[in-house]
């Protein structure tokens, strides 16, 4: 139960987020799905007077145009699973998303975007946006702006968004394919690690790994792909060792468990993505 009062805002438009998330600056949550949020002030972790749900602004859809996909934010797991479009370009995305814990009622509440939003180091999106080199969609006072994954996660449960600001969802090239590879400790629980590896259509690889630092790990593959475009797998055991030098640690794995799992995570996706 939420004990503090809360006051629920259903605004129609971009700008009427706005607006209320200015006026009421840190007193103020956006609210995505809620899966998230509403447990934390649930338990009294967090407690905000004002909650100002997206619902009313329509951003459910997944939309693709030229060669491109766009996940709104409202847009869940579920929505996700049910493009058969975006899952036959990108099928690392559906592989992700059936299988986050939580079971159908998460699917059909959580979205990615509030994921990314949230930045859970342990978290899976972030790491998915980052290897499929997503562009957020940012709205905020002086309009709307543009924001790489690359510099939107900041730290652990940060990211660039500045006061005021929110997403709008969030675009990304198609034709990824690719392996994903995910270690938990409990059929239930969290990912301790995990690793995509993938190529687009030109060939070009990136491997990035999810929760093993506070923010999604990036690595181009170019160097490793020999020239039958295979990987050099005992050279990527050792990019990944000189790589991960802030290992995350949290009650999942500590810094040195995450350190030893990262290229055992890396080589299992190389070698699905090799198969695909
Ligand atoms: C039972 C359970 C199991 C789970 N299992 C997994 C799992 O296996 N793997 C995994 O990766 N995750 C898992 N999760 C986490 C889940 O993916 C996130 O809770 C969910 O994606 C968050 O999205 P939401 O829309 O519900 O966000 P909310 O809970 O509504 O919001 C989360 C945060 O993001 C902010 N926010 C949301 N949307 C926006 C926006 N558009 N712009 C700016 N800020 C925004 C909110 O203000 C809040 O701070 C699990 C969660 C639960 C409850």
């Amino acid at each position: 139960m939420i004990r503090t009062p809360t006051r629920y805002h259903r605004p129609q438009t971009p700008e009427e987020v706005g607006a209320l998330l200015a006026e009421h600056g840190e007193a103020a949550a956006v609210l995505g799905g809620g899966s998230w949020l509403l447990p934390l002030m649930n338990r009294g972790e967090r407690s905000y007077e004002h909650l100002v749900d997206l619902a009313g602004l329509g951003l459910e859809a997944v939309t693709a145009q030229d060669g491109e996909f766009e996940l709104a934010a409202g847009a869940t797991y579920e929505d996700v699973l049910a493009d058969a479009d975006l899952i036959a370009s990108v099928p690392l995305l559906a592989q992700m998303s059936a299988g986050v814990t939580g079971g159908r009622q998460l699917r059909n509440r959580a979205t990615l975007v509030g994921s990314a939003c949230f930045q859970n180091p342990s978290s899976e999106a972030p790491a998915m946006f980052r290897a499929l080199a997503a562009v957020f969609r940012v709205h905020g006072p002086a309009g709307e702006r543009e924001v790489e994954a690359a510099d939107f996660f900041r730290g652990a449960y940060e990211t660039a968004l500045e006061p005021g600001e929110f997403v709008l969802g969030a675009r990304f090239a198609g034709s990824r394919r690719g392996g994903y590879e995910k270690l938990k400790i409990a059929a239930g629980g969290w990912p301790v690690g995990t690793a995509i590896a993938c190529r687009d259509d030109a060939g070009n690889g990136v491997l990035v790994l999810g929760a093993i630092e506070a923010v999604p790990l990036r690595l181009e593959l170019e160097q490793l792909q020999r020239g039958d475009g295979t990987i050099d797998l005992a050279g990527l055991e050792h990019l990944v060792d000189a790589s991960v030098t802030a290992p995350w640690d949290d009650v999942l794995g500590d810094a040195e468990y995450r350190r030893a799992i990262a290229a055992p995570l890396a080589r299992r996706a190389i070698e699905q993505m090799e198969a695909a």
